[in-house]
């Protein structure tokens, strides 16, 4: 028994130093990754429930890296977060997202998605969020209202004066904001209240079960309601289905994006969708 106990130490060790090297080579990789030119921003319609019409696209970066293929967000934004270099990125996705989005019809918006260090919460010296939106703004000439930044509650609670002070400068700007993935955090009535978002984004937990969990469904007819009170428009985020689609219209929801109507896509797949999109 003890030497099978060594052997399963030694194989979580091996492990352990395995996944620590993983982890390096990705940091060193990340590094590159914007110089090399490996970032891409994928674009998800978002439709407007009471036109039918395409309202806006979030933007969803995309990493081309040069030998395992497309790497998704999930992997190495947490990472570029711990090590600084969601800055960069950060910034470099505010430029682009900008620029593409001058060549779409003035009626289509682009929501970008800002991490909490780009706020300049963690103690990040120089970190300036304001500056690098008026940047991508002027560089590109696209108009300030048609750019939005979403942010979830994590990213705004970390330093909440601050956050309001950042908040308010942005919306003097003249950018729109929205709560990512609302009803997930734990104190979101608060900061409803004391943030003016114009939008709140439904997490796709409550969507995906809104045809059979009635306390799902609930919970995101009381987030519409909510933000209708407080005059915040309500995204549904992740319909993947007809019948959600129109559980959510019923219930009021003023947006949807899901895959339903169409999963992320290059820039170029996205400006067809456009234009086959308002044919039909
Ligand atoms: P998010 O902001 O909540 O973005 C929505 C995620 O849900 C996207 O995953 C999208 O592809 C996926 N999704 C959309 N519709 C559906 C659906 O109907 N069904 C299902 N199953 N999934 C759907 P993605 O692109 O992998 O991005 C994951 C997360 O990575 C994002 O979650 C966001 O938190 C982060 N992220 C993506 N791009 C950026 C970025 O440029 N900057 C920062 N800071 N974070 C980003
Ligand atoms: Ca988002
Ligand atoms: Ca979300
Ligand atoms: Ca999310």
């Amino acid at each position: 028994a003890k030497s099978a106990g060594s052997g399963v130490f030694r194989h979580f060790v091996e492990d352990m130093e395995h996944n620590a090297c993983i982890r390096r080579t990705l940091e060193i990789d990340l590094g590159n990754a914007i110089q090399n030119n490996e970032f891409e921003l994928y674009y998800q319609p978002q439709i407007d429930l009471h036109t039918m019409k395409i309202c806006g696209a979030e933007a969803l970066i995309r990493w081309n890296h040069p030998t395992r293929g497309q790497v998704l967000p999930d992997e190495f934004i947490p990472v570029a977060e711990k090590i600084g270099l969601i800055v960069p990125i950060g910034n470099w996705v505010l430029k682009q997202a900008c620029k593409e989005a001058l060549n779409w019809p003035d009626s289509i918006n682009v929501a970008v998605n800002v991490s909490c260090v780009q706020f300049g919460n963690v103690g990040m010296l120089g970190v300036d969020l304001l500056q690098e939106v008026k940047l991508a703004l002027e560089q590109s000439g696209l108009p300030a209202h048609r750019l939005e930044l979403e942010m979830t509650e994590t990213a705004i609670m970390d330093d909440v004066d601050k956050s309001c002070a950042v908040l308010r400068d942005l919306k003097q700007l003249g950018v729109t904001t929205a709560i990512d993935d609302f009803g997930t955090g734990y104190s979101s009535l608060q900061y409803l209240r004391s943030f003016q978002f114009d939008h709140l984004k439904i997490d796709r937990s409550f969507v995906s079960h809104i045809e059979t969990d009635v306390d799902a469904l609930s919970i995101a007819r009381t987030i519409v309601a909510l933000g209708r009170t407080m005059g915040i428009l309500s995204t549904a985020e992740g319909v993947e289905t007809k019948a959600q689609l129109e559980i959510v219209k019923e219930i009021g929801c003023d947006k949807v994006q899901g895959y339903h109507y169409a999963k992320p896509c290059s820039v170029e797949n996205f400006r067809s969708y456009i234009n086959t999109f308002s044919k039909s």
